[in-house]
């Protein structure tokens, strides 16, 4: 079986399977994916697992927290020797940089932590002593993964390092710090870590930029930004901890924040406004329309159903009524629950 193996958050099984079918579709590339209620991942099964690597690139994927070329699949596992069916599937091809011993985020795989650990230092030597891994974490050969989904029954899958998630199973582990106003400030970190390149994070969040947050109290996603120096206006009716105030850097505007506009051109607009999520696409569109920001991060809510059908929608509407060329992307980050999380940057 040839194909992708991608991880989700629970229960965003079914949109993971209509992005991968959809997108396979649209790079011409022949493919069907398959999903089981909760299983926190995903398979697109499809000919060329490499082209659809290539094609389907996990920074582009809204609702996969990471994308893996499958090697294999391995059913019916004896727990006294996994190693070796893993060896021969393996067949002495290809040389890998890193090895990681995951499972999906599902309340099934979570309890198979223990042996995903113990099962990796026992991997480890065997692959070295076949040539197959090397002696220390190599960047530029493919990472090798093995999944188990049940103590029986694992993927062995590869990722390229710089087009994957850099983080086992795909979870950036984000510290809370005491003074953060609200966990909501983890959201914009982690949107910060995964939509942008360390490139673009240096060459976009100066200090002396300006932003907007509209949305802001209690002032976790401000906070974040005073952290990078920016002078923000936070606007809400809701009220500001005060030692995000005493920065000096933020001025709080008890306004609606779908009609409150800049005087001037600002660098940043970040809105974490729950509200219909066209209603707020809308509004983000026409921030990117008039040329009151150069760069956004937003949220959009999910509704219960037709959640991928929402999501494209939303996606192609704010594209669409922007009247700009821009990068968007978009994605369901691991501090997000029923809503994506969507960076645009005018090009
Ligand atoms: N990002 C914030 C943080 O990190 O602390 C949390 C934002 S909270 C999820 C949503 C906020 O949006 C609420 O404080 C609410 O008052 C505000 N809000 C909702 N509709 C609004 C509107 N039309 N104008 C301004 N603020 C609004």
């Amino acid at each position: 079986m040839t194909g992708l193996i991608c991880y989700c958050r629970q229960g965003f099984e079914p949109e993971l399977a209509a992005e991968l079918t959809e997108r396979a579709a649209l790079a011409s590339l022949p493919g069907y994916a398959k999903a089981g209620r909760n299983d926190g991942y995903a398979v697109l099964v499809g000919e060329d697992g490499e082209a659809l690597q290539r094609a389907l690139s996990w920074r582009d994927l809204i609702f996969a927290r990471q994308s893996l070329r499958m090697i294999a699949e391995l059913r019916g596992l004896d727990p006294k020797d996994r190693i070796t069916p893993m060896l021969e599937a393996l067949g002495g091809g290809g040389r890998f940089g890193d090895l990681w011993v995951e499972h999906p985020d599902s309340d099934v795989a979570k309890p198979l932590a223990g042996l995903a650990r113990s099962f990796g230092n026992a991997l480890r030597p065997a692959l070295r002593k076949r040539g197959l891994l090397t002696d220390k974490e190599n960047l530029r050969l493919p990472r090798l993964h093995v999944v188990f989904v049940d103590g029986d029954h694992a993927f062995l899958a590869s990722s390229v390092p710089g087009d994957s998630a850099p983080w086992p199973l795909g979870i950036p582990r984000l510290k809370l710090l005491p003074d953060a106003p609200s966990r909501s400030a983890l959201k914009l970190e982690e949107a910060l870590l995964s939509l942008l390149d360390a490139e673009e994070r240096s060459a976009l969040l100066k200090p002396g930029m300006t932003a907007a947050d509209l949305g802001a109290a209690p002032g976790g996603w401000t906070w974040v930004l005073t952290r990078h120096h920016l002078r923000v206006t936070s606007v809400d009716n809701g009220p500001l901890r005060q030692h995000v105030m005493d920065t000096g850097l933020v001025e709080h505007l008890r306004a609606d924040g779908f009609h409150w506009k800049p005087a001037q051109r600002l660098d940043w607009m970040v809105c974490d406004m729950v509200e219909q999520p066209r209603r707020v696409a809308e509004r983000m569109a026409t921030w990117f329309r008039e040329g009151w920001c150069r760069h956004a991060i937003f949220n959009l809510k999910l509704p219960m159903k037709k959640r991928w059908d929402e999501t494209r929608l939303c996606l192609d509407l704010f594209e669409e009524q922007s009247g700009k060329s821009l990068t968007v992307r978009a994605k369901q980050l691991y501090h997000d629950r029923e809503e994506i999380t969507v960076f645009a940057t005018s090009r």
